[in-house]
């Protein structure tokens, strides 16, 4: 329990409030529109630049990690290095990427050996020996294949597959036949000839391509699952024999092409989507040699073209950047660099970021708040009237059972085996990636190491893991506006604290309540309760169904179902475990608002952003997160508390009736 000492309440008095005054837009009030009414000042002053398609707080922190980035990047880059010593390995990926010229001057040389190569082929036999290569240099045609915890026995890495081939990510492009989304499929089909023509194929083969990329990148979005049944555990969990695999999709030599992978001698598979399987065999069966040469050619255009030649990377900027999301311009060269050695080289520069940017009171304070919130949640799950004790007692379980991690892992990766040699750019990043797969393929059938991360240090995010039953909070998210050693409880409940509670909440979301402590996907919920749940749960997707996102398109609640039951869940823990911790050292009011007030101010400040018209089309259809705006005035209106720090009354714009609010944890 929180015992607070009087040198350490004269130690709370002396933190500032966290709140910046400027965020706030004091002309709306919090009653009509709380979003606009705490964050305006912020929106205001934030405005988009052209190479973002959302603005928010999160990115202007990842903007800053990117700084401390290229600092330590840069310190290394200029000086010689052995070879084979991380500061090599780091200095060269950063240079090659940084360095325009020899870009330029080798256009798409990187690819023609491969594009050469696919461009031979000549049966479906070709088409199938061609794929692992693929796979393992990081393209994903057809299904993708990887290995990860087995979701009903998680102690185990077992060898999976995942729909995947389509480059516009998700099937509603290919399928949907709104204007927007016409005027979208258009402009990827331009692209994709235009791209065609860049490496090399003349008007009229780059046509032809782009009517067989389209073909059968339809026939794999119509056979996709959508992305509420993905949502779904059991739906997507089909373990088998290889055997059996082997009279599901008759059409690939499984044992050979597993083998391919470096995955021999693989006994059980997961096929996670049944369906999408069989008509990827079938596709590979039927449809025409050329034509799947050129679809496996546009896999690797596609991926390699953000390391290529400046002409190839604005063309692939003109439809992914402006025309999907809305951006008005390329990220400097320098941001890229980082971002591919931060991808590269994630955990060697993650190391450096951590020792120089995060200490050690950090993680004590972290853990504190932790464990109050972690004990909270624990009392509201004993005090829930629709929840029966049996159920109580095995969630109790499972939120006693969390593996918690902060700020970075206690071992480190080993790049040992990654060969980063001055050759060209791509070379590298095709290397990087089978270093990747070799590293997670060699886990496959082996015991999960749960001390493995699944975020860098310096990632701006934190996560829950349903199959090791664990949350993260990396070093990159443990600083202001999510966490300010500076500030006060209030500021620090209502910002990490609801981040942490959030991840907790994932635990007991739509698709965590599914696993059980030991992150078996193993049901433990008696039928009622179940049933109880799913009633709650439905009045958060029925809400959120009823926004309107955008002119004329609303929310999908049954898409953005999990997040906000975690958003709920980390506002409802964090403020009850917030009052505990202030119970003998009450705060004073700062800045001329309460310590309720600035909770909710600080959560909200969280949420604040800018974004771009079709950024909010491209995330409805493809971010399971609702909106910056309605993770603040859709979840608030929720929260009794909230209606009580700010005197929102029945009547009030922003007012929901109880009856109608979400209550689950
Ligand atoms: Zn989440």
């Amino acid at each position: 329990m929180l015992m607070t000492t009087a040198s350490n309440a004269q130690k709370e008095a002396a933190l500032s409030a966290g709140i910046k005054v400027a965020n706030l837009d004091t002309t709306v009030p919090p009653k009509d529109d709380f979003y606009q009414y705490a964050c305006g000042g912020w929106m205001k002053n934030n405005p988009l630049t052209g190479e973002y398609a959302r603005f928010g707080s999160f990115d202007k922190l990842a903007e800053n990690n990117r700084k401390q980035l290229r600092g330590l990047i840069e310190e290394i880059a200029v000086k010689p290095a052995a070879k084979g010593t991380v500061e090599q390995k780091i200095g060269d990926v950063y240079n090659m990427a940084m360095d325009s010229i020899r870009l330029n001057a080798d256009g798409f040389k990187p690819i023609m050996g491969d594009l050469k190569r696919l461009g031979e082929i000549k049966n479906v036999a070709g088409i199938i020996h061609a794929m692992p290569g693929l796979v393992l240099t990081g393209l994903d045609p057809y299904f993708t294949v990887f290995v990860e915890a087995d979701q009903m026995n998680s102690s185990v890495e077992l060898v999976q597959t995942y729909q995947s081939g389509i480059s516009l990510g998700q099937r509603d492009y290919y399928l949907d036949n709104d204007e927007h989304t016409k005027d979208i499929r258009d402009k990827y089909k331009a692209h994709v000839v235009k791209m065609f023509q860049l490496v090399g194929f003349t008007p009229a083969q780059a046509q032809t391509n782009m009517e067989a990329v389209m073909t059968i990148e339809t026939r794999l979005a119509k056979a996709a699952y959508d992305k509420v049944k993905l949502r779904d555990p059991h739906a997507n969990y089909n373990k088998m024999t290889v055997a059996e695999l082997q009279k599901l999709v008759p059409e690939i030599n499984w044992n050979e092409y597993l083998s391919a992978l470096g995955l021999k001698n693989t006994r059980d598979i997961s096929v996670s989507q049944k369906e999408s399987l069989v008509e990827a065999g079938k596709i590979i069966a039927t449809e025409p040699i050329a034509a799947q040469i050129a679809y496996l050619q546009w896999k690797l255009i596609d991926e390699s073209a953000a390391y290529m030649s400046d002409p190839i990377y604005a063309q692939n900027f003109d439809f992914y950047g402006k025309t999907l999301s809305g951006k008005k311009e390329q990220q400097p060269r320098w941001k890229r660099a980082v971002g591919t050695v931060d991808g590269v080289l994630g955990e060697a520069v993650g190391q450096m970021y951590a020792k120089k940017y995060f200490p050690a009171e950090a993680k004590e304070r972290m853990l504190k708040l932790v464990h109050n919130l972690q004990e909270t949640l624990g009392e509201r799950i004993k005090n829930l009237s629709w929840m029966g004790d049996s159920t109580k007692v095995k969630a109790i379980e499972k939120l006693k059972a969390f593996y918690i991690k902060i700020g970075y892992p206690d071992k480190w990766r080993d790049y040992t085996d990654l060969d980063i040699t001055k050759d060209t750019y791509y070379a590298n990043i095709q290397r990087a990636n089978k270093f990747e797969h070799a590293y997670r393929f060699a886990k496959a059938g082996k015991v999960v190491d749960k001390s493995e991360w699944q975020m860098t240090p310096q990632t701006v995010n934190a996560y829950y893991n349903p199959t090791t039953n664990e949350i993260c909070f990396p070093a990159g998210i443990l600083q202001y506006p999510f966490f300010d050693m500076t500030a006060d409880d209030a500021f620090n409940y209502g910002a990490i604290g609801v981040v942490i509670g959030h991840e907790m909440t994932h635990g007991f979301d739509d698709q965590g309540r599914q696993f059980d402590k030991e992150g078996n996907l193993r049901d433990w919920w008696t039928a009622q309760d179940g049933k109880k749940f799913d009633v709650r749960a439905k009045v958060m997707s029925d809400f959120f169904d009823s926004l309107v996102v955008a002119p004329g398109v609303h929310g999908n609640g049954k898409f953005t179902l999990g997040e906000n039951i975690a958003d709920h869940g980390g506002l409802q823990i964090s403020f009850q475990a917030f009052k505990k911790a202030i119970i003998n050292t009450p705060l004073e009011n700062k800045d001329g608002f309460t310590p309720e007030q600035r909770f909710f101010l600080a959560y909200a400040n969280v949420w604040a952003g800018n974004v771009r018209p079709e950024e909010i089309l491209k995330r409805t259809k493809s971010d399971p997160h609702s909106l910056g705006k309605w993770r603040v005035n859709g979840a608030l209106p929720q929260i009794q508390t909230w209606y009580e720090a700010f005197g929102i009354k029945a009547g009030d714009p922003m007012f929901v009736p109880v009856e109608k609010r979400v209550s689950i944890w």
